[in-house]
C-alpha cells in the first residue's frame, strides 16, 4: 500500500467532523484556511461559524464595513490576515466577477494568499495537484523521511515541499492535502506522538532510529523584544476617546486609547507630564483618577508591558485630532480593539 493509501484511509476513519469538510466552495476553503493559519481549530470554529454566518459568501464580505469584519475577527490576532481577506474579497468582486481564480497559479495572485493557502483551495476545490505545506505537513514528512535539516529554514523547507510533491495522490489531491494534514494534528503531533499504533510506523525513519523527539528539527526563534504602552482613557461625562490605529502595522485598522510609548518602564509623573504635552495640548482641567496594575501581554515577536490611565476632563481638545472619536463608554464594545484593550475592558470597571 502506498504511504498516501494509508492516510487516506486513516483519515477516512478518524477525520473531525468540521464544517468547511462539506464544502468545496473555494470562498469557504479559503476563509477556514486564513483563519486556521496560527489559530487552534478549538478556537477557529467559532470565528469561522460566526463568518460564514455573517458573510456567507463573497460579496458579501466584499460589501461588508471594514470595522464589522475587523470586529468579527477581534481576539484571533494576526489581524493583517482579515485586512487582507477583506481587500481581495473587494478585489474579486470588483475586478473578477466575483469569481475566485480556479488555479493555483491564479490563487497565488491574491493579496494575502501565499503558497500554503493557493495548494489547500486548488486542491480540495479545483482538483489541481499541488501538495500543501504547513507545520503538520512539515512534522510529519520530516519524521516519515528523517529529515535532519531545520524545517523552518530554506533547505529544509524545500526538501520537505519536494517530499510532499512526491508523496501526494495526484488523482485525488484534496482527500490526500485533508489527510496529511489532520494526520498531524492528531497522531503525528509535536509532543508524544501515537507511534505505538501508527499505521505509518514500519515505514517511518524517526521511529525507526529513535528519533521521533528529536524530528523535526527547527531553527530558534528570535526571542521578543519588549515594548512599553501607556493608555490613556480619557472621559469627559459619559464618552470617552478611542483612536483609530493608522499605522502599518499588526493593529491597523483597529481601535485603542491614546496611548503613550516609552524604550522602558515609566513613572507615572512622567507620563502625566507627556500627556499634557502630546496628547492634551492647550487642555487644562486634567485629573488623574487611576492607574490600573501593570499588565503583560504576549505576541509572537513582542512583550507587551502596559498600563491603563483613567483620566477625567472637563473638555476635550480643540480641534481634535482626525484619528481620534468621541464613544459613549457603553459603547465601546461596538469597536474592533486588540485583545489587550479587549481584556482591560472586561475587567475595568467603566
Ligand atoms: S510512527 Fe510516530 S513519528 Fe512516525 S509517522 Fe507515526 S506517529 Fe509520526
Amino acid at each position: 500500500m502506498k504511504i498516501s493509501e494509508i492516510l487516506v484511509a486513516w483519515y477516512e476513519k478518524n477525520k473531525r467532523d468540521l464544517p468547511w469538510r462539506y464544502s468545496v466552495d473555494p470562498y469557504r476553503i479559503w476563509l477556514s484556511e486564513v483563519i486556521l493559519q496560527q489559530t487552534r481549530i478549538s478556537q477557529g470554529l467559532d470565528y469561522y461559524l460566526s463568518f460564514a454566518e455573517a458573510f456567507p459568501d463573497i460579496r458579501s464580505l466584499a460589501e461588508a464595513p471594514e470595522e464589522r469584519v475587523m470586529k468579527l475577527w477581534q481576539g484571533l490576532g494576526y489581524y493583517s490576515r482579515a485586512r487582507y481577506m477583506h481587500a481581495t474579497a473587494k478585489h474579486v468582486v470588483e475586478q473578477l466577477g466575483g469569481e475566485m481564480p480556479r488555479t493555483y497559479e491564479g490563487l497565488l495572485k491574491l493579496k494575502g494568499v501565499g503558497s500554503y493557502t493557493a495548494a489547500a483551495i486548488a486542491s480540495i476545490c479545483f482538483n489541481e495537484p499541488r501538495a500543501v505545506v504547513d507545520g503538520n505537513v512539515a512534522r510529519v514528512i520530516s519524521r516519515l523521511f528523517g529529515v535532519e535539516e531545520a524545517v523552518n529554514g530554506p533547505r529544509g523547507h524545500k526538501i520537505i515541499a519536494s517530499l510532499a510533491e512526491e508523496l501526494l495522490d495526484r488523482e485525488q489531491p484534496g482527500l490526500h492535502n485533508q489527510a496529511i494534514m489532520e494526520f498531524g494534528s492528531l497522531q503525528c503531533v509535536p509532543d508524544s506522538p501515537v507511534c505505538a499504533g501508527c499505521p505509518l510506523s514500519g515505514r517511518c525513519v524517526a521511529w525507526k532510529h529513535n528519533r521521533v523527539d528529536l524530528l523535526p528539527v527547527k531553527v530558534p526563534k528570535r526571542r521578543p523584544t519588549a515594548r512599553w504602552m501607556y493608555f490613556f482613557i480619557f472621559r469627559n461625562g459619559n464618552e470617552v476617546i478611542l483612536m483609530k490605529r493608522d499605522g502599518n502595522d499588526i493593529w491597523k485598522s483597529l481601535y485603542q486609547f491614546p496611548v503613550l510609548e516609552s524604550d522602558g518602564p515609566a513613572e507615572d509623573g512622567e507620563l502625566l507630564v507627556r500627556m499634557e504635552q502630546e496628547l492634551m495640548p492647550g487642555v487644562a482641567e486634567l485629573i488623574l483618577e487611576r492607574v490600573s496594575p501593570p499588565v503583560r501581554h504576549q505576541l509572537t515577536h513582542r512583550t507587551i508591558h502596559a498600563k491603563f490611565l483613567h483620566i477625567r476632563t472637563g473638555r476635550w481638545p480643540d480641534p481634535m485630532p482626525d484619528t481620534w472619536v468621541r464613544v459613549p463608554s457603553g459603547r465601546l464594545d461596538d469597536y474592533p480593539v486588540p485583545r489587550i484593550i479587549h481584556r482591560y475592558l472586561q475587567v475595568a470597571n467603566f
